[in-house]
């Protein structure tokens, strides 16, 4: 949170959730271990919406290197030939 109020959106959103977890749990399970939360407790919403935003990230991230591999041989490809 920055000063006036808003939602610092520079901070990355797992890095947001990862503090919003911090005592989160409504069930009442005291446990890192997720299994053991109920499906609707704040903490496994958390940590599931979290491990689902590395997983996202992941895509993001092998789709960003992929392109940036096409991008690297489209060029070589190009200077090796002229055009
Ligand atoms: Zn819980």
């Amino acid at each position: 949170m920055s000063t006036d109020g808003k939602t610092d959106m520079t901070e990355p959103l797992k890095d947001r959730l990862l503090r919003a977890t911090a005592g989160s749990c409504t069930c009442d399970v005291k446990t890192p271990e997720l299994q053991y939360h109920a499906p609707q407790c704040h903490y496994r919403l958390f940590e599931e919406a979290r491990e689902e935003i590395n997983r996202l990230n992941g895509i993001y991230l092998s789709a960003v290197k992929g392109r940036r591999e096409f991008r690297d041989a489209f060029r070589r490809e190009r200077e090796n030939h002229g055009r």
